[in-house]
């Protein structure tokens, strides 16, 4: 197993936000977290990532029990993951983003007394292509449509190399166009590097678009979880979840 979720619980004084969820991921597997907003999706999210700690359960990346490694080692393991809003350098170019990411990936020593402005160069184009941003390289990033900025996250999530890509609401806030442009970039670069996905969505089309295997969150809890033909047929899901009739 990819990623082995069992039985984790988080309590936020005193308020239950993740119910004894258990899940697991495949090597290869395209995972769609669904459900309202305030459903825990987030928060299941910092929990895998370590950047929260669990009051309850285990989580194990390729067998490692992360509860033993620490938050920082967990992106040198192969997790990345991307963030609701973008988390960029908005004051630096699009270019400038990667190298940053490129640099703590590599965890390289700059000289400062060096001119470095070259590097990392080769790599950082190469992915900045892969999210089709190649000729933005020189812009500054805060200046960026949101679409782009959320592709330039893409990109820094991918700088590190990762197996699995943890996407949370990749095309929050974006454009009909940019919604599309951005799960084609996302399926043919998962394709592309053989990379395993989680992600949340709101958009229904997207979710039953691209993934193998949906799980629907309801205040905190997984209440149904299976493949896409499951969930659509679920009545449960239709009713509370989906808005009548319309998947
Ligand atoms: P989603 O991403 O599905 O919209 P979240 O995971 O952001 O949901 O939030 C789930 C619930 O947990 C919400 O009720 C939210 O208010 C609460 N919550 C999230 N983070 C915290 C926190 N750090 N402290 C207290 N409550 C939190
Ligand atoms: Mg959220």
């Amino acid at each position: 197993m990819m990623l082995e979720v069992k039985n984790i619980n988080k309590v936020f004084d005193g308020f239950s936000a993740i119910k004894n969820i258990s899940f697991s991921l495949q090597a290869g597997e395209i995972h769609a977290i669904i459900g309202p907003n305030g459903s825990g999706k987030t928060t299941l999210f910092n929990l895998i990532s370590g950047l929260i700690a669990l009051d309850a359960g285990t989580v194990h990346f390729e067998g490692l029990d992360l509860a033993k490694i620490k938050p920082h080692q967990i992106v040198g393991l192969g997790m990345s993951r991307s963030f609701q809003s973008a988390n960029i350098f908005p004051k630096k170019t699009v270019f400038e983003n990667m190298q940053i990411a490129l640099i703590a990936k590599n965890q390289a020593h700059l000289n400062f007394f060096k001119k470095s402005d070259g590097i990392y160069f080769t790599q950082a184009m190469e992915l900045l292509q892969a999210v089709k941003l190649d000729n933005e390289a020189n812009a500054l990033s805060g200046r960026l449509a949101h679409g782009m900025q959320k592709q330039l996250e893409l990109a820094i999530a991918l700088a590190s190399d990762p197996k699995l890509l943890l996407l949370d609401e990749p095309t929050a806030g974006m454009s009909l166009a940019e919604t599309q442009l951005s799960i084609q970039l996302i399926t043919n670069i998962v394709k592309d590097r053989s990379l395993t996905l989680l992600f949340t969505e709101h958009d229904m089309n997207v979710v039953f678009a691209i993934a193998d295997h949906i799980s629907v969150l309801h205040h905190g809890e997984v209440i149904v979880s299976g493949p896409p033909e499951l969930i659509r047929q679920n009545q449960t899901v239709r009713r509370i979840y989906l808005g009548h009739d319309k998947v």
